[in-house]
């Protein structure tokens, strides 16, 4: 049986993906989803080279009036941040477009994340890029002038790292990596072994008569995220591990459609890569970055550490009671991402337009997805009692 963050995030990668929004005739409106729909894993862990999983319900004839959907009101500017921050006792923030944008900090944000700090708050800073680790996000935080621990980031390269432990993914077989560096020290920190990486970057296939491609039997997963050096050594090497390795898991940092390499326009994100991979050997991947919720999962269910540091009472209570999702309030920059993310969790949302999303393209109508509040950067906490947009 799937443990229920797996379930989660299988759950999340099927019903976001578009072709299941196409599938279940969803326009404009956003939607969840009853205890009646069932994941069951078809066949156990690398024991059938199938490796798929399925989607019942218990009365499948039912599914979509199984499904509670919602039309979803429209975004509301954050008027009285005061009230918002009193009622949440987690800030998840997205990095990029909200903390800073390339390498340059947003304006106000260390003011704005001391302030929450004062009142008790418990800060999160999640990302879908994978290229970096946590530590390595944490220079990044300190290069930056932030004083934020590796425990408050959560990069989809851990995420990764994250999933495989959650599954007891064996330790004898092995990861092949479509990706960077991030990737490989969490996997390396988790006990893991793995190939691929930035060591595949240079290599390259001689079409020669008769030529055939050895792969590595072990690997049991393939890890794809975004990767500046990507080929098609590395499509084949991946796809000859996901088709032909008994019960080979695919999985994906995120499926972003684009990143911000520079400021001056969007670039290939993540998305064309795993897209790559899932073109052939046609599966779709087991997302574990934003906006699938095992994340959140896992965020719901470790993190304990105590609000008060040096209170054993507080670190009791949280030690018995972790976080509880309506506390989290997601805050970022991107709809598809960063605020389905929140929602998938049943968290509040906010969304800030100091990144990609712009007021006109949240109030588009071809836009479904609502946050509960926008606003226009994280310091507009401290003019709290009425941030103008
Ligand atoms: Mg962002």
């Amino acid at each position: 049986m799937l443990s229920k963050s797996v379930a989660s995030a299988v759950s999340t990668t099927l019903l976001s993906h578009p072709r299941s929004a196409a599938y279940f005739g969803l326009k404009r409106v956003s939607f969840a989803y009853s205890n009646d729909l069932v994941f069951t894993w078809k066949n156990s862990f690398f024991n059938n080279n199938n490796n798929k999983f399925s989607l019942k319900t218990r009365k499948s004839s039912r599914m979509e009036s199984n499904l509670v959907t919602k039309v979803s009101a429209s975004a509301q500017p954050l008027k009285n941040a005061d009230e918002l921050i009193d009622s949440v006792e987690t800030f998840i923030f997205d990095c990029d477009g909200v903390i800073w944008k390339g390498d340059k900090l947003i304006d106000g944000v260390p003011e704005t994340l001391d302030m929450l700090r004062a009142k008790g708050k418990r800060l999160v800073f999640v990302t879908n890029n994978s290229t970096k680790s946590r530590k390595q996000y944490g220079k990044k935080f300190e290069t930056l002038g932030l004083s934020v621990n590796e425990e408050e980031i959560f990069a989809s390269s851990f995420a990764a790292a994250a999933y495989l432990k959650s599954i007891d993914f064996p330790k004898d077989k092995k990861v092949y990596v479509i990706g960077e560096d991030g990737i490989l020290k969490e996997l390396e920190l988790a006990g893991y072994q793995y190939l691929g990486g930035p060591a595949d970057g240079e290599k390259k296939i001689e079409l020669k008569p008769g030529f055939l491609m050895e792969h590595d039997k072990d690997v049991g997963a393939v890890v794809v995220g975004f990767d500046r050096y990507f080929n098609y050594y590395k499509i084949q090497y991946g796809t000859l591990c996901v088709r032909e390795n008994p019960g080979c898991l695919f999985i994906a940092t995120n499926r972003d459609a684009v990143t911000h390499l520079t400021d001056a326009q969007e670039w290939a994100g993540g998305g064309s890569m795993v897209g790559a991979i899932a073109g052939s050997c046609q599966r779709e991947p087991i997302v574990v970055g934003k906006p699938s919720t095992f994340m959140m999962d896992y965020l719901a269910n470790n993190l304990t550490r105590p609000l008060v540091s040096n209170s054993s009472l507080m670190s009791l209570f949280n030690d018995r009671f972790g976080i509880s999702k309506s506390q989290i309030c997601m805050v970022g920059d991107r709809l598809d991402t960063d605020i389905l993310f929140g929602q998938n969790g049943g968290c509040k949302t906010l969304l800030v337009l100091s990144g990609v999303t712009s007021l006109s393209m949240l109030q588009s109508p071809s836009n479904s997805i609502q946050p509960d509040f926008y606003t226009n950067k994280i310091s507009d906490f401290l003019s709290l009692k009425a941030a103008a947009v």
